[in-house]
């Protein structure tokens, strides 16, 4: 077998367009989606996925800002920032890019910006939601995963689903995100005796592990769907969690690194803005 390549960058792009006319109507009703993201220091790879945000944002005339901020500048300061775009009505979205400086509590960030503008759907109160499978703001690589299995008619209900990962950003909504549409799911993680034997029962596999080419065919039943959530850089260049050219060789489908989920996690995040301008987030 040899499998089916889900191209997120494509995906993506269809996705945009179709936003495009969405933005538009709320226009035409006065609202103008704006999202602002803040960026804290100066990691470059923080400020390349803060860049790609902005360009995606104006392909589909969302209004963006950056706020850049020094890596020392202190929690107190920025818990003031996110207070003041929560009340300011003109915006719609607010994000802090993750990871933040060391000496910033993180989860105290994240539980001060107000639950219906958290675009990346990480507020405690999202969580609950999408747990108790209320329509909210979704974690965006996590809805960007299942938009992906969607498009391409993947049957989720009754598949066995395993995760590689537990993380709160991927691997744990990723997994509610399949379990609410019915999936028999597994989660996997660093303390777990037996990788292999749980992935290869896997039909549907998700790795979000962070270690380059951490799975391959051996970890993979025939047939399996496989999505690579991993974004590692080897020698300068980008690739994932998963032995591509390998695992192609047993999946059914397959999602590549580069354009694969991350350009989703982008589109997702427009679309969380869009909604969140629409005013639908509902919280
Ligand atoms: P974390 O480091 O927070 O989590 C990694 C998870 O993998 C942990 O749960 C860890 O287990 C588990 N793990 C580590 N080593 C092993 C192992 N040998 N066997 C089994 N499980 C293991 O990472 P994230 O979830 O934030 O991200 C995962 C990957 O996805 C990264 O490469 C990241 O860059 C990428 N990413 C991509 C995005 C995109 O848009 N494409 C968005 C966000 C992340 P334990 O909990 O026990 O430590």
């Amino acid at each position: 077998m040899t499998g089916t390549i889900i191209n997120g960058k494509e995906l993506a792009q269809e996705l945009r367009q179709n936003m495009k006319g969405e933005v538009l109507q709320l226009k035409e009703r006065g609202v103008t989606p704006h999202l602002s993201v803040i960026l804290i220091g100066d990691n470059p790879a923080s400020k390349s996925y803060v860049n790609g945000k902005k360009k995606a944002s104006d392909e589909v005339g969302i209004s963006s800002e950056v706020i850049e901020l020094p890596a020392e500048t202190t929690e107190e300061k920025l818990l003031h920032l996110i207070d003041d775009l929560n009340k300011n009505h003109a915006v719609h979205g607010i994000l802090v890019q993750l990871p933040m400086p060391e000496h910033i509590r993180e989860q105290q960030v994240i539980e001060a910006i107000d639950p219906s503008k958290d675009v990346d759907g990480f507020h405690p109160i999202n969580i609950g939601r999408m747990m108790t499978g209320k329509d909210t703001l979704l974690p965006c690589t996590p809805f960007g995963i299942i938009t992906m299995l969607k498009s391409k008619n993947i049957d989720i209900a009754g598949k066995h689903a395993v995760v590689i990962g537990r993380s709160n950003i991927v691997g744990k909504p990723v997994g509610q995100l399949l379990l609410n549409e019915n999936a028999t799911v597994t989660y996997c993680h660093s303390k777990t005796a037996d990788l292999k034997e749980h992935t290869k029962k896997a039909d549907i596999l998700i790795v979000a592990v962070g270690k380059a080419h951490a799975v391959n065919e051996d970890f993979i039943k025939d047939g399996a769907v496989v999505i690579d959530v991993g974004i590692n850089r080897v020698d300068g260049s980008l690739t994932g969690d998963v032995d591509f050219d390998s695992a192609k060789k047993k999946a059914a489908y397959i999602t590549p690194v580069p354009r694969g989920v991350g350009p989703m996690t982008i589109a997702m995040l427009l679309k969380n803005t869009i909604k969140a301008a629409e005013g639908l987030s509902d919280n």
